[in-house]
């Protein structure tokens, strides 16, 4: 057999495995609770336990853990051996149903928004039977949701898992409709495309602002960039490829279908895209993806970063959500069909999305938000903040026939009628061409481009589920009601078409005068995460959420809370590594230097008093006065810092990104230039041309 098909998943406790190992009754039961939800009753649960166990010890594993995700963005496991002693100092490996299917983490320090004051430390973890067991590092790692005793989520698996629930009701009604009653289930798919640079360990560890805040805080721009676009998709190096191929190797084994690799398009840039699938498993296995890529670039004397935007002036890295819908008979909901019917149900699904892109645009904004992602989205290799969608010339002239009941074609054009004409196929090469746009429908699925490398997928997924889910919830009810069918769904498609198209962008959104018409057609444009953070708490926000029963009032409000604490904690920390480093390292290295020069410039004086010293002292002056200036805006950055408002902590990220964050900038420019004018032997810190040419 070969070896890459012997090991895809042997780390994993998958249906296979399950069927070998469990009594068939016990395994019906866990397929029944995978597909449907339902809970395993305890007799069963310990005989998976207990099968579970057997498996994990004859691999080498000696402990178990609950592998939750709270809303840290990445994931957190607290390790328990499988011993129990049996008396005489002995001991037996023991697993119980009841350990498998619920856990009580003492969780008390993850963030939780003021859901939970932490002296109620108690937050229950639940095994996700649809997400499969797996070990890692001799770990029998069991997928679970994480909940406050009150039921509330606090982690980023429970409110996708009800997004997905949400959108299965809805669509089955509307599959309903179309007379569809094979399917039984859907689920939406998802495919990301991760992102990342590798930069040299020795060079990583001089850095403090990479150590501290995964990105550079200063770095006068290099000689070489990535202008001659020569390292996209260019030869990978010996030592990248080693880590790649360890990489996947690892990522097989735990079942993740790692698929392509290139080299992107800013020196020492990469990504990693895996094969599609269901998209609870899909957002487990990027926590596993992002998790073992830091890993094993440290075996290669590598440092991983999944930073939004590790280099000022070089390409972010970015997280492509490729998104789609399912049933479980394998039908992709979004695949224009080969029949009249067939078609007329793609293009209401595809409605669906345009809607809720439209309609909920801010949350969409939202589930990007970050500090690091803000420095990519909008400069020039990212989608823009606003958000638009691109359909393809072809689908969206389609749309427009069916919007003004124009006859549609090229050879014989005829009125497009829908629920009786066939619509073409999209060829990929004309749907994918715009790679300006922040969501754009690629053939027969959805790319949403602005979620950033370092983020969780969850986020993101849920408010499309959530938000699909509603345009579908609405359609649904209205054709319910319908007399004719047909008619309806015709009169429907043609409302959503002439509501929603404000959203579809075929243009360029990388450029300026794009900002101005989105503008005219009332799209939102919110550059930053104080901008758009205060949209969770909008009234309709709050209402779709409810009713989908995807998040609470109460869990929005917490979510809100979370990102801004988490934005200013991170510009925090950023302007403190800043001040540190220009205190202990920069500024003193260029006042070496600036003494240097001017000793040198008196020496030489000092042999002939005519000799001229005009580079010695233009130069000693010139960086006097940059360090000067420095030195002022660096007491200007720890002034801002020291005057933080005591308030709520909207005000208070608005103070950040307007106060701190412009000090920061402003100090960023100084020593930049410093660093251009400072000879290298004295300059403290790794280049841009040092940190991105480093791994050879
Ligand atoms: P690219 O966009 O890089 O040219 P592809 O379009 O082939 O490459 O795939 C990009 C990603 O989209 C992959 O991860 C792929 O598995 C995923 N993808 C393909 N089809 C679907 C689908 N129906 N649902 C979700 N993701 C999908
Ligand atoms: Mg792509």
């Amino acid at each position: 057999m070969n070896p890459v098909t012997e090991t895809f998943g042997s780390m994993v406790f998958n249906d296979s495995v399950m069927r070998q190992r469990l009594p068939k009754e016990v395994f019906q039961q866990v397929q029944r609770s995978i597909i449907d939800g339902k809970r395993l009753d305890s007799a069963a649960a310990t005989v998976v336990a207990n099968a579970m166990k057997d498996w994990a010890i004859e691999k080498g594993a000696t402990h178990f853990s609950h592998w939750f995700q709270p809303m840290t963005g990445i994931t957190a496991e607290k390790h328990e051996s499988f011993l129990s002693p049996i008396g005489g100092g002995r001991v037996i490996m023991e697993f119980s149903g009841k350990e498998l299917i619920q856990g009580e983490p003492d969780a008390s320090s993850f963030p939780s928004g003021g859901l939970r004051a932490t002296f109620e430390a108690r937050g229950y973890t639940t095994w996700d039977p649809t997400s499969y067991a797996f070990i890692k590092d001799g770990i029998l790692c069991i997928p679970t949701a994480f909940c406050s005793y009150g039921g509330e989520a606090l982690d980023k698996k429970t409110p996708l898992l009800r997004s997905m629930e949400a959108i299965n009701r809805q669509t089955m009604r509307v599959l309903k409709l179309f007379g569809n009653d094979q399917v039984t289930s859907v689920k939406t798919t998802v495919g990301p495309e991760q992102e990342y640079f590798l930069i040299d360990r020795a060079v990583y560890e001089k850095r403090k602002d990479l150590i501290f805040t995964g990105r550079t805080l200063f770095g006068a721009k290099p000689i070489k960039g990535q202008e001659l676009d020569d390292h996209y998709f260019g030869t990978i190096k010996p030592r990248v490829a080693a880590f790649m191929k360890e990489l996947n190797e690892e990522l097989w084994k735990l079942g993740v279908m790692a698929k392509t690799e290139h080299n992107e398009a800013a020196p020492s840039q990469h990504e990693l895209a895996p094969i599609f699938t269901t998209t609870n498993i899909a957002t487990d296995h990027n926590q596993l993806t992002m998790e073992l890529m830091q890993k094993i670039a440290r075996k290669y004397d590598m440092v991983c970063l999944l930073h939004e935007k590790p280099f000022a002036g070089l390409n972010g890295s970015g997280k492509h959500n490729n998104w789609s819908i399912c049933t479980n008979t394998g039908v992709n909901l979004l695949e224009p069909g080969e029949t009249p019917y067939e078609n007329a149900q793609f293009l209401l699904f595809l409605c669906a999305v345009i809607q809720a892109v439209d309609d909920y645009q801010d949350m969409l904004r939202i589930s990007v938000a970050s500090a690091g992602n803000d420095h990519r989205l909008g400069a020039n290799e990212a989608p823009p903040a606003i958000v638009s969608m691109f359909l393809g010339t072809e689908l969206e002239n389609i749309l427009t026939a069916i919007e003004f009941d124009e006859p549609y074609g090229n050879t014989k054009k005829e009125l497009i009628k829908v629920g009786v004409h066939v619509l073409p196929k999209f060829p990929r090469d004309t749907t994918d061409r715009n790679r300006t746009s922040p969501f754009a429908f690629t053939g027969n699925k959805f790319e949403f481009r602005m979620p950033g490398s370092s983020a969780s997928i969850s986020g993101v997924n849920v408010v499309l589920n959530t938000a699909v889910a509603e345009s579908l919830r609405q359609y649904a009810d209205e054709l319910e009601q319908a007399d004719d069918f047909e008619s309806a769904l015709h009169d429907l498609i043609q409302r959503v078409i002439r509501e929603h198209k404000r959203i579809i962008f075929n243009g360029n959104g990388y450029d300026d005068s794009w900002v101005r018409e989105a503008e005219a057609r009332g799209l939102l444009n919110l550059p930053s995460t104080p901008d758009c953070v205060p949209y969770y708490l909008a009234e309709k926000n709050v209402a779709l959420f409810a009713r989908h029963r995807v998040y609470s009032e109460t869990e929005i409000r917490a979510r809100y809370q979370i990102k801004l604490e988490n934005y200013c904690k991170v510009l925090h920390m950023e302007a403190q590594t800043m001040l540190d480093m220009a205190w202990k390292e920069i500024l003193p290295a260029t006042s070496r230097y600036v003494r240097e020069l001017t000793e040198t410039a008196l020496a030489k004086r000092s042999l002939s008093p005519d000799t001229d010293c005009g580079f010695e002292t233009e130069l000693a002056n010139t960086l006097g006065a940059l360090t000067a200036s420095a030195a002022g805006k660096v007491r200007a950055l720890e002034r801002v810092l020291n005057e933080l408002p005591n308030t709520d902590s909207l005000t208070l990220a608005r103070y950040y990104r307007e106060h701190v964050l412009k000090a920061m900038d402003s100090l960023r420019v100084d020593i930049d230039e410093m660093e251009r004018l400072t000879a290298s032997s004295f300059w403290p810190l790794p280049t841009y041309s040092d940190l991105l040419f480093s791994v050879n």
